[in-house]
């Protein structure tokens, strides 16, 4: 199990999954300085509030996601508004059954233990968190073979926040253990804008309002990319221009770094032109296109399909991918005009793919 640290707020963290400082600067800490995820906030919100009247520990949470979308961020949030302790540790870093009853006997009355990953908890691993979660009860098998005894212990109440890219990764039995479950969504743009204008604002940096659009527009939907390319862009302003992050500084900053004016990076470009120059545009497989990328699949899954799905690049269909018309557009590829076999179309019509 990974060694134990604390947090600038002296909450016990596991060193394995600590961001860097800027990181951490920019993260809102209460709910109401978080942006965007309405829903997810409302219930979560009425739910902390029902849980502090009761003086209980708040159900268990399950969030899931793409990467970078303010799971952990949130959870750090709730463990503020409960006024408790967090336990931070992800679900590779918790190898054996010991190592997880370990943190279960340690944790504080009520407090908050975060997994992140939680799709990559092995099976062992996992049958503890059930009565854990259930009964707060740890089950420890002591001896091997006929006379081996399950011994039961109390444990505090706490509750369990699960971090998933997927919640379908979850196995069932795990996933109906949480009480509370919620989904978020890539962010709309005027909700990047305003991230990014707060952490300019906390970064001390000089931006107009078109600046903040323009890294919001091209930040695929998410803030964790958005503060990243606000640093780029920053260095940008800071080095060729007055310091001062405009319009036409983020464009020429975010096109230096291979970011179009979408928003898709080398990967998402690459991705798509393998589909179109290599499979006539798909159906393909995902692990076909990973191997061609020699890129993670789940890379590919988690990061840059959802990208591509919202900006209506791609399908997902049972066959395979498919790209679609906007995306050849896009690419400057023109797009195949397939004519059904044995079937004349009316002059001056033609049935392309998606017909
Ligand atoms: P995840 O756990 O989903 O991968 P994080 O919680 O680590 O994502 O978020 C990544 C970064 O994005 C955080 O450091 C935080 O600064 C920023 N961030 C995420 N969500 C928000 C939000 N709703 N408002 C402001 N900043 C956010």
């Amino acid at each position: 199990m990974a060694r134990k640290n604390r947090d600038e707020e002296g909450r016990v963290v596991s060193p394995d999954v600590q961001p860097d400082d800027a990181e951490l600067s920019l993260r809102p800490r209460r709910l109401r300085e978080m942006i965007g995820q309405n829903k997810v906030k409302q219930n979560l919100s009425i739910a902390i509030q029902a849980a502090k009247l009761r003086s209980e520990s708040l159900d268990h949470v399950l969030l899931s996601g793409p990467p970078g979308l303010g799971k952990t961020t949130l959870s750090n949030i709730i463990a503020n508004e409960m006024e408790v302790t967090i336990h931070i540790t992800s679900g590779p870093a918790i190898e054996k059954p010991g190592d997880l009853a370990a943190v279960l006997t340690s944790l504080e009355p009520n407090s908050v233990f975060f997994i992140d990953e939680i799709h990559r908890l092995n099976r062992a691993v996992e049958e503890i968190l059930y009565p854990a979660m259930e009964d707060f009860k740890l089950d420890i098998v002591i001896g091997r073979g006929p006379s081996a005894r399950t011994l039961r212990l109390d444990l505090p109440q706490f509750t369990l926040i699960g971090a998933t890219t997927r919640a379908g990764l979850l196995s069932s039995p795990l996933r109906d253990r949480f009480g509370l479950q919620h989904t978020f969504e890539l962010y709309e743009t005027e909700d990047l804008t305003k991230i990014v204008t707060r952490s300019a604002d906390i970064l001390k940096v000089g931006m107009e309002p078109s600046g903040a659009i323009e890294i919001a527009r091209r930040s695929r939907g998410t803030p964790r990319i958005a503060n990243r390319m606000l640093k780029r862009v920053r260095d940008w302003a800071q080095v060729k221009a007055d310091g001062i992050i405009t319009r036409e500084i983020a464009d020429i900053a975010l096109r230096e770094q291979g970011v179009d004016e979408l928003g898709l990076d080398d990967i998402d470009r690459r991705y798509i032109l393998a589909m179109i120059d290599k499979f006539e545009g798909g159906p393909v497989g995902l692990e076909t296109l990973a191997s061609i990328l020699g890129e993670e699949k789940d890379t590919l899954e988690d990061v840059h399909e959802p990208y591509l799905m919202q900006m209506g690049f791609i399908n997902r269909t049972g066959r395979g991918r498919m790209a679609t018309r906007p995306a050849y557009e896009h690419l400057g590829r023109s797009y195949p005009q397939k004519v059904i076999k044995g079937y004349e179309p009316p002059q001056g019509i033609l049935f392309n793919a998606e017909n």
